[in-house]
């Protein structure tokens, strides 16, 4: 039994903590604890256990030591990314006396900036959010190259014809490999197998696409067919060889 009175109260407000139920306060005042009492943070540890793993992962974050370089870094990203578009903006206004080119920088910053930010800054499923927010931005850096290139006097109209539904097809294809191993629990070979076997109709789409764009004829790259076929079978053999190896414990 502890004869320390603070360990008795921290380890009381443990059991409020793991319910979720516990106040800010009570959070921190654990928090600073667990943090230099060994025996109050094996039982805080223990107490997390039966927790989902989002709740674990939030709790632990809150009382687990500090890490400075997290916030460093989000704000060196944050001040890089604002001044190298900053940069382009001088240029481009010098050269044009006008903002064009340099919004699609400004574009191309912010959707590579922001999912490098969501994933530093996500306790749980990092790169799921991360490719979210890709996604989204992705689409949007579309729409702001189309309004520039608009803008700049080229009439052609591109973005609802080609880019969205290209960019669409591609999304799911990643969108889909991902999902289908995480719901299935599969390794990340088996992952990027189902993407390259999903690169076949995806790219058989993307020419459909363009065939319908440019008014020409549907043509199938057999090459490209192949190679993603073997691609595929390849990663398809590693996902079977890491599982074998690793012997599967669920
Ligand atoms: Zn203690």
């Amino acid at each position: 039994m502890n004869r320390n009175p603070d360990c008795e109260v921290v380890q009381d407000l443990i059991a409020v903590c793991a319910s979720g139920k516990a106040s800010r306060a009570s959070v921190r005042l654990v928090a600073e604890h667990v943090r230099a009492c060994p025996d109050c943070r094996r039982r805080y540890e223990a107490a997390l256990h039966g927790l989902p793993s989002w709740k674990r992962a939030r709790l632990r974050a809150e009382t687990g030591p500090r890490d400075p370089s997290r916030r460093y870094m989000r704000w060196s990203i944050l001040a890089l990314g604002a001044l190298s578009s900053l940069l382009c903006m001088v240029v481009n206004y010098a050269v044009d006396l006008r903002l064009s080119w340099s919004w699609i920088v400004f574009g191309a910053m912010l959707s590579s900036i922001l999912p490098v930010l969501v994933y530093t800054q996500a306790y749980t499923n990092r790169f799921i959010k991360a490719l979210g927010c890709f996604s989204v931005l992705a689409v949007f850096q579309l729409g702001v190259i189309q309004a520039v290139l608009l803008d700049m006097g080229q009439p052609d109209v591109w973005l609802w014809r080609v880019a969205v539904p290209v960019a669409a097809v591609w999304l799911a294809v990643v969108w889909m490999g991902i999902v289908t191993a995480k719901l299935r629990r599969l390794n990340g070979f088996f992952c990027i197998a189902i993407i390259l076997f999903l690169c076949l109709p995806g790219d058989v789409a993307t020419g459909a696409i363009a065939a319908a764009y440019t008014g020409g004829t549907l043509a199938i790259r057999w090459f490209n067919a192949v190679c993603y076929v073997v691609a595929a079978i390849a990663a398809l053999v590693m996902g079977v060889l890491f599982e074998m190896r690793s012997g599967r414990p669920q």
